[in-house]
C-alpha cells in the first residue's frame, strides 16, 4: 500500500500543534530525537521532520503528499513562482502572526518612497510595494531584522509579529500591516485526489472545527427555556429534555464559540444549575 508523507516543522513554533493535531487526526507515532522520517503505528503515513522553508517545496516536488506551514512562508515562495501547484485546504488557526512594516519610534515617515527597508521576505514585501505604487529600496536579510534600523542598514523594517513584544523591547512601531498568518494545511494539485489525502484532510476539517467548541448541559425551570437558550453563544437547536420533576428541564446544547464565564454567571442568574461544559473533540458534519 502506498504510504502517505506529510511534512512538518522538526522543531520551531509550528512543531507542537502540528503534531498534536496529526495524533486528534489518528496518526500514531512516537517521537525520537534527530529522526527525519516517522512511521505512523497506526495508519500508512511517515511524517517528515524537516525545517518550515522546506515544506512548500517538498510539497510542490511530490516529495510530500502534505504538510503543515505558516501562510507567511507559502506566500513568499508562491510570490516568486517557485510553488505553482500547491493548494492551501485548512487555515488551521494556530501560530498566527502577522507581516508588519515597522519604524524606529524616534522617526516618523510620511511616505516611503526612497527608504530602504530590510526584510526576510522580499518577495510578499515587493508585490506589496508594487500594489501600491511604492518605489523603496528592500535589503533581504534573515536573522535580527529587527536591528538593521540602528545600525544604519535600512530606514525601516518588515518583519513577523504576534504580540508585539519584540517590536516593543526594540523601539520599533508598527506602522502597517502587509499580511495576516496563520498554520496551513497545504497539499498538491496531483495527490490530493488520493482517497487517504482527503480522508485526513477531512479529520483536519473535523479537529479545527471542534477547537472552539464547547458542549453545555444544565437544568432549568421550563418557563425561562427561551431566555437562557438565547443566552447560549452560537448555539445550533439545542436539546431540551423533561426532567422528573414536572417544572424542570436539561438543556444540552453545542455552542459553536467559546463560553465564558460571564455567560456561566448571567445562566446561573437565571435560575441555571449543575451547569456542565465540556471541550468538543471532533466534529464531524
Ligand atoms: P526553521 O528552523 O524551521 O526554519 P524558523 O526559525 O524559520 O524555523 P519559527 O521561528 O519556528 O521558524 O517560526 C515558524 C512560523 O511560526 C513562522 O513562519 C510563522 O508562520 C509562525 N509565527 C508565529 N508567531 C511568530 C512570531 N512572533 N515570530 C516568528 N514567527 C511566528
Ligand atoms: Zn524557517
Amino acid at each position: 500500500m502506498k504510504r502517505i508523507k506529510i511534512a512538518v516543522q522538526k522543531k520551531g513554533r509550528l512543531s507542537e500543534q502540528s503534531i498534536s493535531l496529526l495524533k486528534k487526526c489518528g496518526i500514531s507515532f512516537s517521537q525520537t530525537n534527530n529522526k527525519l522520517i516517522i512511521r505512523s503505528t497506526s495508519m500508512p503515513v511517515d511524517i517528515l521532520l524537516v525545517r518550515d522553508d522546506d515544506i512548500p517545496n517538498l510539497i510542490n516536488q511530490g516529495i510530500a503528499d502534505m504538510g503543515i506551514v505558516g501562510n507567511n512562508v507559502l506566500e513568499e515562495q508562491e510570490s516568486s513562482g517557485k510553488c505553482d501547484s500547491l493548494i492551501k485546504e485548512v487555515m488551521l488557526g494556530f501560530s498566527k502572526c502577522r507581516l508588519s512594516l515597522a519604524a524606529p519610534k524616534t522617526k516618523s515617515f510620511s511616505d516611503l518612497n526612497g527608504l530602504t527597508i530590510a526584510t526576510s521576505y522580499p518577495g510578499i514585501l515587493g508585490k506589496y510595494l508594487n500594489e501600491n505604487n511604492i518605489k523603496a529600496n528592500i535589503v533581504e536579510i534573515h536573522g535580527s531584522v529587527e536591528l538593521t534600523p540602528f545600525i544604519g542598514i535600512a530606514d525601516l523594517i518588515c518583519d513577523l509579529v504576534s504580540t508585539g513584544a519584540t517590536l516593543e523591547s526594540n523601539n520599533l512601531e508598527e506602522i502597517n500591516i502587509i499580511i495576516q498568518s496563520e498554520a496551513v494545511l497545504v497539499t498538491n494539485s496531483n495527490t490530493n485526489n488520493d482517497e487517504l489525502v482527503k480522508k485526513l484532510i477531512s479529520r483536519v476539517v473535523s479537529v479545527t472545527d471542534a477547537r472552539n467548541r464547547k458542549y453545555i448541559m444544565f437544568n432549568a425551570d421550563n418557563q425561562n427555556k427561551e431566555e437562557l437558550i438565547n443566552m447560549l453563544p452560537a448555539a445550533e437547536s439545542p436539546t431540551v429534555i423533561s426532567l422528573a420533576d414536572t417544572n424542570k428541564i436539561a438543556i444540552h446544547a453545542l455552542c459553536k464559540e467559546n463560553i465564558f464565564w460571564e455567560t456561566i454567571d448571567n445562566l446561573k442568574e437565571k435560575g441555571a444549575s449543575s451547569i456542565v461544559i465540556l471541550p468538543v473533540e471532533k466534529l464531524v458534519s
